[in-house]
């Protein structure tokens, strides 16, 4: 018998293989053992074959890599620490110096932020277009152009683009289209097939921490495409900046994903019924959510998502903004925040928790869209609460501090 100090450490017992569970078990590694030096020398880890290093996958992790790409319409997927990682791995496989990158006017904040910082230091051009118009996109790619960002629906003004027309604009210049695809999640529509015939984008960066986590406690990114040589090139550029993920982190998205669906559609219905009361109450000039009809890009929205629901209804996430009338100074409506008892202050979506957070649109935007209505801009992120009580929730506030 071998002292218990070594016994502790290397036992002998190992359990039975056929454990069959709902959830697949967590691997958690950084040494991976080779059972000798040839096949340590032989190994591959680019293709999922086998094992070598935590950094390069883990049973847990290639399970998730695998669900998320069949969620999204993918054939590959590479896990990050963020969505935004997602956004940084794609940026900086796909771009050198002297290379530029075309970013939708209302992208997620921070993907702009890295191109003025991170990017524009290695020498990276970059240029905001005009979502909501195809023409101003086509004007701006020129043969220094490696890279276009798509966002649908835009992030905090939610105007849903042409995605079928700027797709098509893309292949037919050739070049490389990036979607970021958290707010569709994989359900709204399908990405790599926008059309029903196969015309779709060639990266999609999609924050797992929101709807594939669904619990508002998981950091997570992905990045899925359906082209093996573009996975490599992002598979080599992961590999290099040392970007792994967790085994619990993992386990936490493998455990929520089964009820993504429900969740987003009961996320999506009670949006949309709180979005239809809001535009009925006058102190709102104007709803922001691509499902209502003379919502900007409305007709976008059902072009694409329209079929995402066996009842005809269309998807979309549980997120909408509303305008507070300008007459309202900014601290009333920082008030009304205020005074919201569900609706917690805080960023993120995708959670049970219903979120609100106010932003002042003029500081995110070039140009204040024409199509939205002057005024201070609050989104709202709807939970899994009963939706009269968050209805109720958002009329006392109203009153209390907009009345
Ligand atoms: C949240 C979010 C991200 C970033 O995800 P993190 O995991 O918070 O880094 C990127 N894009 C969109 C549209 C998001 O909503």
């Amino acid at each position: 018998m071998p002292d218990s100090r070594t016994h502790l450490i290397h036992h002998p017992y190992t359990p039975p293989a056929d454990f069959e569970a709902p959830q697949p078990g967590v691997f958690k590694a950084s040494t991976v053992f080779f059972p000798n030096v040839a096949a340590m020398r032989t190994r591959e880890w680019k293709d999922k074959s086998g094992y070598t290093y935590g950094l390069h996958g883990t049973p847990t992790t290639f399970t998730l890599e695998e669900r998320i790409a069949a969620l999204e319409g993918g054939q590959q997927c590479l896990l990050v620490p963020s969505g935004l990682a997602a956004i940084a791995v794609v940026a900086l496989a796909l771009l050198k110096s002297g290379d530029e990158v075309l970013i939708p006017g209302n992208a997620y904040g921070p993907n702009k932020t890295l191109a003025e910082g991170e990017l524009a230091a290695f020498g990276i051009a970059h240029q905001c277009y005009d979502p909501m118009d195809v023409a101003d996109l086509a004007a701006r790619i020129t043969g220094k152009t490696k890279l276009v960002w798509l966002e649908a629906a835009g992030s905090v003004s939610m105007e849903f683009p042409d995605l079928i027309e700027q797709a098509r604009l893309c292949r037919a210049r050739g070049v490389t289209c990036a979607l970021d695809n958290t707010w569709g999640a994989g359900i709204a529509f399908n990405p790599f097939d926008l059309d029903g015939q196969g015309l779709g984008v060639d990266v999609s960066a999609h924050a797992l921490t929101k709807y594939p986590s669904g619990g508002g406690d998981v950091l997570m990114g992905a990045v899925t495409t359906h082209d093996a040589a573009l996975h490599l090139r992002l598979k080599l550029t992961h590999m290099r900046l040392g970007l792994g993920v967790g085994g619990n982190d993992a386990e936490a998205v493998l455990r929520a994903l089964p009820s993504i669906h429900l969740r987003y559609h009961a996320q999506d219905q009670a949006a949309r019924a709180l979005a239809r009361w809001c535009a009925a109450q006058p102190v709102f000039a104007q709803v922001l959510h691509p499902a209502l009809p003379g919502a900007p890009g409305h007709q976008h929205w059902r072009q694409v998502c329209g079929a995402a629901d066996a009842r005809g209804a269309g998807a979309a996430a549980g997120l909408f903004s509303v305008m507070v009338d300008r007459r309202h100074a900014s601290a009333r409506v920082d008030a009304f925040c205020d005074a919201l008892r569900l609706f917690k202050i805080g960023y993120s979506w995708g959670g049970p928790i219903s979120l609100v957070m106010p932003y002042d649109l003029a500081d995110m935007r070039q140009h204040w869209p024409a199509h939205v209505a002057q005024g201070t801009l609050v989104r709202f992120s709807v939970g899994l609460e009963a939706v009269a009580d968050l209805q109720a929730d958002l009329a006392q506030a109203a009153a209390k501090a907009l009345g």
